[in-house]
């Protein structure tokens, strides 16, 4: 039998859940299953204001313009992440200064930002890989020492914590992800979280086109008008429908996801000595969004895949570095970022999906790791 890398799971709730939303005849956004999410994500979560958006991506572009950059102003983002960690301040013209990750965990070191900081920085952004937190206290005291804002992009994050603080709820601004490959999903999908209340007000505004239709739907004005920037960032109530389903069973997944992570943790224990585990900080809790090991190199890691595909299992690798990309690479001031070129050749990423068993984990992914290693 093959074992993917990722496959998407379904509660079994989502097309009814769609059903209901297309017999409502609203199917466009904020409409009940919206409201619901909202709802739900707010009282488990604590988050001061939730604001569905169609992708993660579009969650930063949105914090991007409530920060108002402006052109040269620099944000402070990780260069082992995803290109719209980097892109959502590109697009208002933001200079980036890359960080370097831990030399423990691929998260931006928190003890290297500080010497980033310029008259000109605006924001730090920061990434918790795999789930796991960033030292956020450190990250915020430095972001109040120097008056600059916190977004918290927290796409692999939900359900995780930093000092039993929910992810997402500590920045300024938190931005999620929904997309197939994360814990909960709805194929494309994200939200705002929005935990400074001067930001709520326009947030809702750039998320209906620059309008105030929101307000407008509340009874609180008689008409609706263009008022500020904005674009269409909120999703479909069809998009909520399929989300809802998945966030009534966050628990579930959560749990069944853990177990697997606990599974990997158990099984891989015999080749501790010859490759590096994830490290989950004392103040983090683990979310299981991903099962990642750190290679020794670059051809071992490439080897270590062709030994796995040969068994039927596959891993994949996970970013290239942003600061060398061909976007980036020209733009960036030349700083080596050693640990972030370090994850780029070495990090592998196991399976880690809902219906993957603690079977296919010990009697299949396990051995064929043992057996790379020869501690069979
Ligand atoms: C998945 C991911 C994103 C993008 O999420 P989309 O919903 O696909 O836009 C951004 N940042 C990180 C760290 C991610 O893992």
């Amino acid at each position: 039998m093959y074992i993917p890398f990722n496959k998407p799971f379904l509660t079994g709730k989502e097309t009814i859940y769609i059903e209901q939303a297309v017999a409502t005849g609203k199917i466009s956004g904020d409409g009940s299953f919206t409201k619901k999410c909202h709802t739900f994500f707010e009282e488990t979560f604590g988050f001061r204001k939730a604001l569905l958006t169609t992708s993660c991506t579009d969650a930063l572009e949105m914090a991007a313009i409530l920060l108002n950059l402006q052109e040269g102003d620099e944000v402070i983002v990780p260069s082992y992440t995803f290109v719209s960690t980097a892109n959502a301040f590109v697009l208002r013209g933001a200079k980036l200064i890359f960080a370097d990750s831990r030399a423990d965990h691929p998260g931006m070191d928190e003890a290297r930002i500080e010497a980033l900081i310029t008259p000109k920085t605006k924001a730090i952004v920061v990434v918790h890989y795999a789930g796991v937190a960033c030292d956020m206290d450190i990250i915020m005291d430095i972001a109040h020492r120097h008056h600059l804002f916190v977004v918290e992009d927290a796409a692999q994050a939900i359900d995780s914590y930093y000092k039993g603080k929910p992810l997402g709820s500590i920045g300024h601004l938190g931005a999620f992800s929904f997309h197939e490959t994360k814990n909960i999903i709805s194929g494309e999908g994200g939200m705002l979280v929005i935990n400074d209340p001067q930001f709520i007000e326009r947030a809702e505004i750039i998320r209906e086109k620059g309008t105030n239709r929101s307000k407008f739907f509340r009874g609180e004005v008689d008409k609706y008008n263009w008022v500020d920037i904005g674009s269409s960032f909120l999703p479909s109530d069809i998009i909520a429908a399929f989300l809802f389903a998945q966030v009534e069973n966050l628990g579930s997944i959560q749990a069944k996801r853990k177990l697997l992570w606990d599974a990997y943790w158990q099984a891989l224990l015999p080749i501790r000595d010859f490759i590096r585990l994830p490290h989950i900080p004392a103040y983090a809790t683990n979310n299981a969004h991903m099962f990642y090991l750190v290679c020794n190199s670059i051809d071992e890691r490439d080897a270590l895949i062709q030994h796995l595909k040969r068994d039927g299992i596959m891993a994949v690798f996970h970013y290239q570095s942003l600061h060398s990309s061909n976007f980036y690479a020209d733009k960036h001031d030349g700083r080596d970022l050693e640990m972030v070129e370090f994850y780029t050749s070495n990090l592998l990423r196991l399976p880690m999906f809902f219906e993957l068993s603690p079977n296919d984990i010990q009697n299949k992914i396990a051995p064929s790791l043992l057996s790379f290693f020869k501690r069979t």
